[in-house]
């Protein structure tokens, strides 16, 4: 248990689950951030996006990463290329980003248009700007448990459990997604010696998914199945957090079917407000600690 295990501090849903609120600790972060780079006597930490399209959900994203960026009182550079932009464009652009001192961190907002070989855009971005994760050093790092940058959205799973007061050790965990930016890492983390719960990874093959989520004592949805989750897959007072996003008729949803799982779980994050503002307090953290590994900023 954390020094934040104390439920009865937090706000709860109308059912009395623990609402994990990812905006509350998205702003904590930022406001720790700014207040370590201020103290610090305010030197440059920069975060630098790379946007190829017109696609505007990614154009939303990186807006949202660039402004929470400000808060923290780091500096961002942005690099925008047509929907046309060749693979090698995107790629100079890259390198000119991974050879510049002044830039911390890297982010190429995904997906790229199609076409465009992601993985070798990807590969260019030296480990200490990976502020992503996603590339296959910092993969193989997270996997040997060696010092590196761990993909945000799972990462900001992590900080809501440990934020919540959600105890890990000896519990089982049931992860519905086996991405390599979101499910697999999050099983990683999950199962880490000091983390200790015991992981179970579910996909669209897994038999009896109902069944195996009512063993969860964590519930994390992130299948981007609208509404997958309803409340019989639910163990009751299990921490439930949805990753899922789907655009749909109403709006974005969840994998996650709040109303109904909020009357069983015990604690469970709001869609929007849950996991995605913790994505980019996570991605802000992760370019402080490149800054820090590159020498740019005092440890
Ligand atoms: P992905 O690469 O499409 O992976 C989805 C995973 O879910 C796959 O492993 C798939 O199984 C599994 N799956 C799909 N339908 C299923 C079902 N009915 N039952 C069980 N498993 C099922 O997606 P992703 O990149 O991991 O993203 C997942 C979701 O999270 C998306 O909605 C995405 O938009 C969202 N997302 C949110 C954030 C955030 O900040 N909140 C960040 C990143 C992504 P198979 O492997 O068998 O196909």
């Amino acid at each position: 248990m954390t020094e934040h295990s104390q439920l009865d501090d937090f706000e709860r849903t109308g059912g009395g689950a623990v609402l994990m609120d990812g905006n509350r600790l998205r702003d904590e972060i930022v406001a720790e951030l700014n207040a370590e780079i201020t103290a610090a006597g305010s030197p440059e930490v920069c975060l630098a996006t790379v946007l190829v399209g017109d696609d505007k959900p990614s154009r939303i994203y990186v807006r949202n990463k660039q402004r929470k960026a400000a808060e923290a009182a780091m500096v961002s550079r942005h690099v925008e290329l047509g929907a046309d932009a060749a693979q090698g464009e995107v790629e100079e652009a890259v390198r000119d980003l991974a050879s510049n001192p002044g830039v911390h961190g890297i982010l190429v907002q995904l997906p790229l248009p199609e076409g465009l070989d992601a993985d070798a855009v990807l590969e260019l971005i030296p480990p200490e700007k990976d502020v992503d994760g996603l590339t296959p050093r910092s993969m193989g790092r997270l996997v040997r448990g060696q010092p590196g940058h761990v993909p945000c959205t799972p990462l900001g799973v992590m900080r809501l459990l440990d934020r919540y007061g959600v105890p890990t050790s000896g519990t089982r965990a049931v992860v519905i997604g086996r991405s390599t930016l979101v499910g697999l890492p999050q099983i990683l983390l999950l199962g880490r010696k000091g983390v200790d719960a015991t992981p179970t990874l579910a996909h669209s093959r897994t038999p009896e998914l109902q069944a195996v989520c009512q063993q969860a004592d964590i519930l994390v949805a992130a299948a981007g199945m609208a509404r997958l989750v309803t409340a019989d897959y639910v163990k009751p007072g299990a921490a439930v957090i949805d990753v899922g996003i789907s655009r749909t008729a109403d709006g974005i949803v969840g994998d996650v079917d709040f109303d109904a799982v909020q009357e069983v779980a015990g604690a469970v994050t709001p869609m929007p407000g849950g996991t995605g503002p913790m994505t980019i307090a996570c991605l802000l953290q992760n370019t402080l600690a490149g800054a820090r590994m590159l020498g740019a900023f005092p440890a």
